[in-house]
Order: structure tokens, then sequence, then C-alpha cells
């Protein structure tokens, strides 16, 4: 009996040694975790840089300029005081003595990419069933610049201050990261889908909203779920107003009605817009799983209901932002294995399995499906004439994060049914024709900013060559995408 007794003791002894253990070992994770963000804050941007010089050529390189035109071989690039003042055929490149020249054959030299659904924050690992947003503020925007993202919209904002503040720095160069055109807190309706989130009691709430962050710097708006229609007609006029433009993320609302109140862009395509559900009732947001149901086995794209949504969509110059890698990690089965481990080896521990666990409660039978009627969605946009944008949306289940998740837009538009050049062009060129900068970005050309990607390979025969970035270029300094991802390993769903 006393033999019985000592075994037990030592058992649960030992079990506890190892149960402290382990808790041990998590919070030595979560502290070393914390002091590689505070390492990453303190950097200064040039620790960063891989090549800068007052002129510089890339040599003997392949351009797809991001018009959409077939890609150009042996090119020469030359970047003067942060712009391209030559692009074009080497032979014909004027000479500058001085300058310093990168020998970059057997690469390819693409714009900056400009992402337009993307976000400073993503879902916390959170231990309870409510979702719960983490902002990541220090190391998505390097995350975005080292995957070639130049230029970010966000897609509402859960701290607009922090925001605006991160936005500054980098626009003063102590900070770096990708030129950030800022939307304000979430537009949504009572009651809020997310805790994060402020639920507009009326329209005229709406409108101040619009005005307050207009004024306080915000040049986006986005509406979101639970938004009415008699909000979302008073935001719409309230961002007109101010010059500013409007996109939603909506499910009370249909995108017939949203085009009709004169919203300028819609998220996520048809997958969230509930006007096709036969269940759906005037002003009351569906639960997603009934009508994804119901499309999965119902919804058909090339149907007259499909195509004249489509049709009045691109009458009423409303612009679709596609976010395919969300979609595919939420839902899709195509996901390369090396996707997925990339994200798993940036985030902890604790946000990677809640970023998991919430993907393991979709059903897997209708997911290529819903995938796939999407796809066709978007081809059938744009072969009728309309405009395409394209972005990450970090803050999707199933660790879509910042910069990979762009690059796997691009694949999937690819997918899709896009050439590669399409797309690069839906990813560059049509995001900075919707923000109003295309003057300057978007696009390569001489007299444009010098917001370039170098990768090596060919993406228009290869498109996941986008992945292979050797440098970012940003006004013209070229960063080390190395650098920008060193330290954020195993860190991503901390705060930052
Ligand atoms: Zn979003």
């Amino acid at each position: 009996m006393r033999k019985v007794f000592i075994w037990t003791a030592r058992i649960v002894a030992f079990i506890a040694c190892l149960a402290a253990l382990i808790w041990a070992v998590f919070l030595t994770m979560d502290m070393v975790s914390e002091h590689r963000i505070r390492a990453i804050a303190k950097r200064v941007p040039s620790a960063y840089v891989k090549v800068q010089s007052s002129t510089l050529v890339l040599d003997h390189v392949r351009v797809i300029d991001g018009t959409g035109a077939a890609p150009a071989e042996d090119q020469s690039i030359v970047i003067e005081a942060g712009k391209i003042s030559y692009a074009g055929p080497r032979s014909k490149q004027p000479q500058i003595p001085e300058a310093k020249v990168l020998d970059l054959s057997g690469r390819t030299v693409l714009p900056g990419l400009v992402g337009m659904h993307e976000h400073l924050f993503m879902p916390a690992p959170s231990q309870s069933q409510q979702h719960l947003l983490v902002e990541q503020s220090t190391l998505f925007p390097l995350m975005y610049l080292a995957a070639g993202v130049t230029t970010i919209r966000t897609a509402g904002s859960i701290a607009p201050e922090r925001d605006l503040a991160v936005k500054q720095k980098i626009d003063q160069g102590v900070a770096v990261g990708p030129e950030m055109f800022l939307t304000a807190p979430y537009l949504e309706g009572e009651p809020p889908t997310f805790p994060e989130m402020h639920g507009l009691a009326n329209a005229q709430e709406a409108r101040r909203a619009v005005d307050d962050w207009a004024d306080r710097g915000m040049t986006s708006f986005k509406a979101y779920m639970n938004i009415t229609s008699d909000e979302l007609q008073e935001a719409v006029k309230a961002a007109h107003s101010h010059g500013l433009k409007i996109t939603g993320h909506l499910c009370r609302v249909g995108f017939r009605e949203a085009a009709e109140l004169g919203i300028d862009n819609l998220e996520h395509g048809v997958l969230t817009d509930t006007e096709f559900y036969s269940k759906k009732q005037a002003s009351i947001c569906p639960d997603f799983r009934f009508f994804l149901s119901e499309y999965n086995t119902q919804l058909n794209i090339s149907s007259p209901a499909v195509q004249n949504v489509i049709s009045y969509l691109i009458s009423h110059h409303v612009a679709i932002t596609s976010t395919l890698a969300v979609m595919e990690s939420e839902f899709g089965t195509s996901r390369p294995k090396e996707d997925l481990q990339r994200a798993s080896q940036a985030m902890t521990w604790k946000a990677w399995r809640a970023s998991r666990q919430r993907v393991e409660m979709v059903p897997h039978s209708r997911v290529d499906n819903l995938m796939r009627k999407e796809m066709d969605f978007e081809r059938d946009f744009v072969k009728m004439g309309g405009t395409l944008l394209a972005g990450c949306d970090p803050t999707g289940d199933g660790s879509t994060l910042a910069g990979f998740g762009d690059q796997r837009e691009v694949e999937l538009l690819v997918g899709a049914g896009f050439t590669p050049v399409e797309a690069i062009r839906i990813a560059t060129k049509n995001g900075a024709d919707f923000l109003g900068i295309a003057d300057r970005v978007g696009t390569v050309s001489a007299g444009k900013q010098a917001d370039l990607i170098v990768v090596n390979g060919d993406p228009a025969t290869n498109i996941p060559d986008i992945e292979k970035v050797e440098f970012v270029f940003q006004k013209g300094v070229g960063y080390d995408p190395v650098k920008l991802l060193d330290g954020i390993h195993g860190v991503v769903g901390l705060e930052n």
C-alpha cells in the first residue's frame, strides 16, 4: 500500500514538473518574441538597405511594366534621384559614367505592388470564441515592403491614431514601409461584428464620423457588414463631399444597392454579395454559413442575375477588390505547402494554432467550388470592362499575412485565368489608377517614382517567381527583403 502511494506521488510530481517546464518554455518563447520586436522597432531605415546610389543602372533586365504589355527582354533601367530617368532597350540607354551598374541578367523588374486591401492588424490568438484583433503596425510595414508591396491602401482600422503615426514616420523617412493610404475606423452598423468596432447609431453619425476622420487625415473609408442603407448613403455623400472614396465589405446591403447609393469599390467579390440568397430579407445580414451553402450549389456566375449585377457595377464605375489569398486560406484546398510554411514560421505558436483552429471549423466539402465561382466572377467582371484591384486582407483567418498574401493573390489571379502580365497589371497599375497616383507609381516608365521589384526568374512564364524578391526599390532606395524579414520569425501575432 505504501509503495503504491510513493509511486503515485512520484508520478504526480513528475507530471507537475513537466507541465511547469512546458509552461516555462512558452513563457520564454513569448519573452524572446517580445525582445525581438523591441530590437526591430529600434532599427534605423539604413539597416535594411541593400543598394543606394545617386545614379543606379539595373542592367540586362526583363521588364514587366505593369500596363499589361508583353515583357521586354534585355532592358535597362536608370534610377536617378529616386526616379526612373530611363527605361528601355539597353542599346539605347544614355551612358552615365559615374553610375553604379548592377548586372541583373536572369532577373525581372516589375512595378512595386499596390495592395488595396491591407491592414496593420490581424486576428488575435484569442482563447475565447470571440474574434479579437491585434495591432501589427511594427512588423507588417516591413513584411509588405519585403514582399514588394510599395504602396498600400488599408481597408479599415482598429487603431487610427497609430496608423496615422506609422504613416507619418514612413513619410518622414524615419521608419521603413510602404507608402500608406489610410482608411478610417470601420463604418459599421449595430451590432458591430468585432468588439474593436464602433456601431453607428444612425445616418447622421455616419456623416459625422466621415467628416471627423477626413479632417484628421484619413483618405479612404470602409463600410462594414452591418451598415444600413441609410447610413451607407450618408457616408457615401460625406466621403464624396471631401473628394474621397469609400469601399465596403457589406452584408445587409447588396452590391446593386450599394452601387446605386454611389459606393466606389466593393471588397472580396461575389461571395460577400448577399443579394442572390433566396432567403435574403431587406436590411438583414444573413448567416454566411447558410448563404454560402446555397451559393455552393445554386449560384451560377453566367446566369442573367449575376451578369446583370456585373454590368450594373461597371456602369456605375464600381471597382472590385479581389482577395483570393484570404479566401484560399479560409476555404481553399489549393494552398501550396511552402506558402503555409512561411506563414507558420513567421507567426507565434499561439497565433498559428488559433488561425488553424478557425480554418478547421469551415466544412471543406464546398471550398474549391466557391473559390472557382469567385474566380469566374472576377474574370467576367474584367472581361466586361470592370476595374479589378488586388489585396491581401491579412485579417482573414487561416494565417494570411501582410505581403505574403499579396504575392499569393497575384498567383491566384493567374489561377483564375488571367495571364501573368494581366494579373500584375491588376496588382499594380489598377490600384495606382484607383488611388489617383498613376502619374508617379504603378508602372515602369521614365519619369515615374522608382518603386520597383527585382525578382530572380520570370513571372511572365512562371508566376510563383514573384516570390523570389531580391531587391525592393522604394523612391530609388534598394531594400533587402532578407534584412526586412530578419527577426520576424516566430513573432507575428504578438501585439507590436
Ligand atoms: Zn479586411
